[in-house]
Parts: C-alpha cells; structure tokens; sequence
C-alpha cells in the first residue's frame, strides 16, 4: 500500500511541427493545446528553438529525476544500440527536414545513436542570471567541462541549429559567439579576435542574421562587432564565462593558420573539430565520416581532400577511413 501519492511529473520532451497550412506557416506544440500560431518562413527555426527553450527553461528538474525520454518511448528516434547508458542530457534533434524540432532527456548512448541531434551543451538550466557584483572576488576554479568538451558540443550543436548551407566561416564565428556570450546573451568581438578568425566577417554576421541566430548591433567595423543572440537555448550553458572564453581561445588556436599552415575557413574548422574529438594523451580520435561531414557542413568529396591537406600542413599524423564502419580514425601530429 502507497502511504502517499506523487503527483507524477510531466516528462521532458518537448515537440514542435512547422506545418504548412493552406500557404502559411504554422507553429504547433505538442504539449501547448493552443499553440498554433503563424510565423513567417524566415523566423520559423528561430521560433520553434525558442518555443522548445522555453518549455526546458520552465521546467527544472533535479537531475536523478530526469529519464531518458527515448527509452521511455521505445528508442525508436534512432537506429538500434546496445541499451541506455551515460548520463542523462537534454538532446535537440531535427526531423522531416527542419519541419520537427524536438527537445528531450535522453542518455548518451541514445543521443550518439540519434541523427540530426545534438546535447545542448551543459545543461545546468537551473543556473540563475546572477549580477557580476554578486560574484566572489576569490580565484575561482573552473567549472564544468574541458575546453575540448565544451568546443566538441557547441560545434555538434551548431551543426543541428544553424543552417545545412551555413558555411565554415560562419560556423567559426558562431562558435566564437556562443563561447562569448554573456548571460544577456550579447557578445563583444574585438577587432584583434576577428582578425585572428580570418574569415569574411561581414559576410558571416549576415549569415547569421539571416538564419535569425543573431541580430548585429554595431559592426562589424573598425571596434569589431557587438551582437545580440537569439539562439535562447545556449542560456542552458553552464554560466562559468571565463571558462567557456578560454575554450573560445583554445578553438581559436587549435584553428590558427600560422600554426595549421591552412588557411581556408573549411580546413580550420576541421582541425577544430579533429582536435577536440581527440583524446589530448594519445592524440588520437575516431568518429563516424558522416557526422563529421555533417558537423562541419562539408562534402563527402571535400573530407578526403581535406584530411590530405591538414596531413600535409603538419596538423594530423595520419588518418585512414575503415571501409566496413565509415569510421574515421586519425591521430594528431605532435604538438598540437
Ligand atoms: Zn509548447
Ligand atoms: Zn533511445
Ligand atoms: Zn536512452
């Protein structure tokens, strides 16, 4: 016999639908009965990412009550694996070719398994919006993730947020932003750091605004650039700035031209990539091409093509592709 009821909780997964209706666009949610509402082609995404973070921001849970919503329905989101296990993270995923966006608990082997998806990166939610002046003065330690973690998950989920067509230079700079931001989600890119990411400023921050990830506030010009994010869902970052900046600067450096001897944006973002799915003692890393290909929006044609030029600019080792698996496996030169 129960001695009390638990209320029980609803679980956390989110879903909304871009439906296309008699011409217009229409937001539905899964869990807001009266949710249908037009948006405009170009604010779709935008809309239906800030939707899913709100519904995330508004229920908090301690994380030994959280589930894995996959396996609650059976794992059919993704191919078959060996069963749930890892820790249980909130995982973004997109289906029916950006038409479904859905936000849920899942463990990390469901969210390896999962196309199209990517961990929100450090999901500690319950972070409040805290006033530097509340902050102590003493030498703080870091907290969360490593610089390789916490890179490896922001370009992971940047390949699900921002557009298939978004192209490298871009991505370099999102990365920059969602490192940078602060909690108001506004980010300040000095001149000296834009220079250092050797891209098409102008024309990544316009593609950005157009995606809607982004509005410019001031630049780019002669002080950088200040802009204003609207991508809600990077507030589930652990609130440690000045760790998610040092990643910033470790992203910066492990995509250095002077140290890759590649300048192209395509081939710095690889060995961005490269880098921070490596193990930093043996330097060497595997993943699946596919994912790779997807991660840093390139060609299958153009990843063997890129992977001899980093070899031959002194970045990686070696690397060979397993024929039965796709598996990439590579190892960084020494060094890097
Ligand atoms: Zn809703
Ligand atoms: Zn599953
Ligand atoms: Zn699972």
């Amino acid at each position: 016999m129960r001695l009390r009821t638990v209320c029980p909780q609803a679980p956390r997964v989110w879903t909304v639908e871009l439906r296309r209706q008699s011409g217009e666009l229409v937001l539905i949610c899964q869990q807001c009965p009266q949710s249908g509402r037009l948006v405009a082609a170009e604010f779709a995404r935008s809309a239906a990412l800030a939707h899913l973070a709100r519904h995330a921001r508004g229920d908090l849970r301690a994380s030994h009550l959280r589930t894995c919503q996959c396996h609650e329905r059976g794992c059919r989101w993704h191919r078959r694996h060996r069963g749930c296990t890892g820790p249980i993270r909130l995982l973004l995923s997109c289906e029916r070719g950006g038409r479904v966006w859905r936000l849920a608990d899942a463990c990390g082997a469901c969210a390896a398994a999962t196309a199209q998806a990517a961990v929100v990166p450090d999901t500690t939610l319950a972070a409040p919006l805290h006033p530097s002046a509340a902050r102590p003065r003493s030498r703080r330690h870091s907290r969360g993730p490593g610089e390789h973690v916490r890179v490896r998950e922001i370009l992971g989920y940047l390949a699900v947020v921002l557009p298939a067509d978004a192209s490298a230079g871009t991505r370099l700079l999102a990365l920059q932003c969602a490192l940078r931001m602060n909690a108001y989600m506004r980010v300040e890119l000095p001149t000296g750091m834009l220079r250092s990411l050797r891209i098409d400023a102008v024309d990544a921050c316009h593609e950005l605004e157009r995606a809607q990830w982004l509005s410019i506030v001031d630049g780019p010009g002669a002080a950088g650039v200040t802009a204003e994010l609207h991508d809600a869902t990077l507030l589930a970052q652990a609130p440690a700035r000045p760790d998610r900046r040092r990643a910033a600067d470790w992203a910066l450096r492990s995509g250095s031209p002077a140290r890759r001897g590649a300048a192209e944006p395509l081939l710095r973002l690889l060995a961005i990539y490269l880098t921070a799915h490596s193990d930093p003692s043996s330097r060497e890393g595997l993943s699946e091409c596919d994912r790779i290909v997807r991660d840093c929006a390139m060609g299958d044609q153009v990843l063997h093509g890129a992977l001899s030029r980093l070899t031959a600019a002194g970045t990686l080792e070696g690397w060979r592709i397993c024929p039965n698996s796709e598996d990439l496996h590579w190892k960084l030169a020494p060094g890097q």
